[in-house]
């Protein structure tokens, strides 16, 4: 008897708004199932697909037959189908791209080649790391005996039991062809076995228990559990000082998911996962049901981690972004900590929001989500207002240390990078014999490099950016393609020599800070100086060890480090931000500033801050300043109200670039033309601004301009950029991205 044919439906990660179906042959069938992979032949391609359904009958005559099926076990549930589907439709984005975007890297098979040697992940790919185990027998009368040294190796082996073969070469050297003779002997046996890489192998950590709670995040800590014991999806603001004890709540609750049963999922911006937070929640949990997932780890370390999750090995996952994919089952609580930070955004391909999307992964799951931060988004705030969001408030810091007296210094007619106040206030910390910190949101040297002769700054010639100048490493680099000619060099321009740097960056203020405190011992920490492994704990842990007494860095030292020796932190140009063609430009700069401004005095001393800037009146430094995050939300709200920008309206970007200037003007120009027409012919409230250019007209060579799309509600936006995908048909030569709640309009 025949089955009659079998038919799947295929997503392809491809940039196709569409599925396929396929014929899976007599031998495929029972292998092809939903939540496998399939190499398909697409075109005169072989590509991956993510097998999502198995259909009774298709419309399309002349389907073509699977080649492979690439898993024996399924990559994902059908709840988790389920939220992928929605990802893609919110973000009008394949949903092929989406399954390759949360599936782990090392799974991805690309090619034929490739395919045939992959068994599939659960099973053993060849990512997956296996080592190789030496066990006695089967014989223990060999037709020959081995020599002395291969005597040595089997004693050892059978007063173990058994070892591992990079274990025996620590003992014995190179010994494989001992081995490989007692093997072939039949006195030993080899087992290849499975091996996770372990992220913690090398860290040590000691068990901390549950602190008493204080009322508030008792009252906190009351409200998230009544949730998750109902098993009801909430979502909450978390807003809390910093060093209120958000995270004493997180662990907390945590715990109390994981006795109901329930699995954790936690989400972190990248730069927070250190080795100081992930210890927190190892001393609290033990590492054994922990997996982490950040950006340090290889392809293969990731895939474990994946793996290990999706068998049920793992009951919290913490990890940036992606995580939000992670495949944890029976998820009872969504933690997103510092949930303002903008690196919850993915800035290319599939550019979703970790932040929105785990409100959604949350109510599917039926879970808690609690959002936290020191310094909440305006929109979050404003979805307190109006209930959308549980508003959990911390308004203290722990054991009621106060907050540090801030004071700002005008920096007009002072010429030094660190002003005279500044100067003597850090004498006097060093004197005392505690620690500061000094802010400058700015890497390398000058800011850029101006020629004396013809006054032009050195730009990059693939980017509309200035290039700064690093003078320990001799260039000027361009921060957005890397372009980088000696330095200081000549102009470009008119050849002259004579080039004057302005503008300062953190090397700079290290520079200024030797001569001006030579007995200080500075570290400096920016995106320069912690590029190798390994090297952003390193700098930490001089900090709090007490080996460094000045801290000086970038946005990178503003966040979640917790340094109690620190009395004094020093900002330097706090408005550096505020010049940037962006409407959050206002919050950013009150959000980092009182980021920077809650390191100072967390330990046992009180803390003080001095704010350097140029014009200390705009309210975000003033609000910051002043502690007054009421006040600041409330003028930003209704600056936001006036220009109609969110909360109070929805925004999508379509961003239109190539390398040929008129080509991409012609293209966006008819683009908007285009998205009118059609707003008016479907009745869509959307207001078309644009286009223009991008503030960055030109990044790596290519011409950039946008058109922004405002509206009111998120259908009217959803549906004008559906029906403008149908009609538009741009040339391959430029490329139209859209990007919906975009948070990078530069
Ligand atoms: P946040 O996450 O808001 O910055 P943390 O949870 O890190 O705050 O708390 C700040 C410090 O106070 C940490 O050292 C933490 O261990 C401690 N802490 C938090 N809650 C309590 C508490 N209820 N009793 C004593 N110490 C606490
Ligand atoms: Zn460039």
């Amino acid at each position: 008897m025949i089955s009659p044919p079998q038919i799947i439906e295929v997503a392809i990660p491809l940039y196709l708004d569409r599925t396929f179906h396929y014929l899976v042959p007599a031998p495929l069938q029972g292998q092809a199932l939903p939540g496998r992979r399939a190499l398909v032949p697409f075109g005169r391609r072989k590509v991956t697909g993510y097998i999502l359904e198995t259909t009774p009958e298709s419309s399309i005559e002349n389907l073509k037959e699977i080649i492979a099926v690439l898993d024996s076990e399924p990559l994902w549930t059908a709840g988790e189908l389920e939220f992928f589907r929605w990802t893609a439709a919110y973000y009008l984005h394949p949903l092929g791209e989406v399954l390759r975007t949360a599936l782990p890297a090392g799974i991805n098979v690309r090619s034929a080649k490739d395919a045939a040697g992959e068994a599939g992940p659960l099973t053993g790919g060849k990512s997956v790391r296996r080592e190789k185990y030496y066990l006695p027998g089967p014989t223990s009368e060999p037709a020959r005996q081995p020599g002395a040294r291969a005597q040595e190796i089997l004693t050892f082996i059978h007063e173990t039991g058994e070892s591992q073969a990079s274990l025996l070469r620590k003992r014995f050297g190179n010994c494989s062809p001992q081995l490989k003779r007692l093997t072939e002997l039949g006195l030993l046996t080899m087992q290849e076995r499975e091996v996770y890489r372990d992220p913690f192998k090398d860290s040590v950590f000691e068990r901390d228990q549950a602190r008493l709670l204080h009322s508030h995040q008792k009252a906190a800590l009351d409200a998230i559990t009544a949730c998750t014991d109902r098993r009801q999806f909430n979502a909450f603001l978390l807003y809390g000082v910093t060093g209120s004890g958000k995270t004493e709540v997180y662990l907390q609750a945590i715990a109390h998911v994981l006795q109901l049963g329930l699995n954790a999922l936690v989400l972190v911006p990248e730069i927070a996962l250190t080795p100081q937070l992930t210890g927190r929640f190892q001393a609290r949990f033990g590492g054994a049901g922990l997996a982490i997932l950040h950006s340090g780890l290889s392809d293969g370390e990731r895939y474990d981690e994946w793996r290990r999750i999706r068998r049920g090995l793992a009951r919290i996952v913490i990890g940036a972004r992606s995580a939000v994919f992670a495949p944890l089952e029976r998820i009872g609580i969504i933690i997103v900590d510092e949930e303002h930070e903008s690196s919850f955004k993915q800035s290319d391909g599939l550019r979703y929001n970790a932040r929105d999307l785990s409100l959604v992964r949350g109510r599917m799951e039926q879970a808690a989500v609690v959002l936290g931060s020191a310094t909440p988004l305006v929109t979050s705030i404003h979805a307190a207002s109006q209930g959308r969001l549980t508003l959990l408030e911390l308004p203290e810091r722990v054991e009621n240390r106060p907050l540090p007296v801030v004071e700002r210094v005008a920096m007009k007619g002072i010429k030094e990078t660190v002003s005279p106040p500044l100067a003597r206030m850090l004498n006097e910390t060093l004197e005392q014999k505690q620690q500061a910190i000094v802010f400058l949101n700015r890497r390398g040297f000058a800011t850029f490099l101006v020629c004396s002769a013809c006054g032009q700054p050195l730009s990059c010639p693939n980017c509309s950016v200035t290039l700064t100048y690093h003078r320990q490493r001799g260039q000027s680099i361009c921060h957005y393609c890397d372009y980088a000619v000696p330095a200081p060099g000549t102009c470009p321009a008119c050849d002259g020599t004579e080039l004057t740097e302005l503008g300062a960056g953190t090397e700079k203020l290290e520079h200024d800070l030797k001569e001006l405190l030579p007995q200080a011992r500075l570290l400096r920490m920016d995106s320069d100086t912690t590029s190798g492994k390994g090297s952003h704990e390193r700098l930490l842990s001089k900090m709090s060890d007490g080996s460094a007494d000045i801290l000086i860095g970038t946005q990178m030292i503003a966040k979640g480090h917790d340094f109690p020796g620190v009395t004094l932190v020093g900002v330097i140009n706090a408005e550096a931000g505020l010049g940037m063609p962006d409407f959050r430009a206002a919050e950013r700069t009150f959000q980092l500033l009182s980021q920077v401004i809650g390191r100072a005095g967390r330990g046992e001393l009180p803390g003080r801050v001095l704010v350097q800037a140029y014009d200390t009146g705009h309210y975000a430094i003033l609000s910051a300043a002043g502690h007054d995050a009421a006040g600041f939300y409330r003028q930003e709200l209704e600056f936001r109200q006036e220009a109609g920008y969110p909360p109070f309206s929805f925004l999508a970007a379509v961003g239109i670039s190539g390398m040929a200037e008129q080509l991409v003007s012609e293209q966006a120009e008819q683009s908007a033309r285009l998205l009118i027409k059609l707003k008016q012919q479907i009745g869509a409230r959307v207001e078309v601004l644009g286009p223009a250019q991008s503030p960055i007209y030109r990044l790596r060579s290519r011409y950039r301009r946008q058109i922004l799309l405002k509206a009111v509600t998120r259908g009217d936006l959803h549906r004008l950029i559906l029906a403008w995908r149908q009609h538009s048909r741009p040339p391959t030569t430029v490329r139209i991205a859209v990007d919906i709640d975009p948070l990078d309009l530069l």
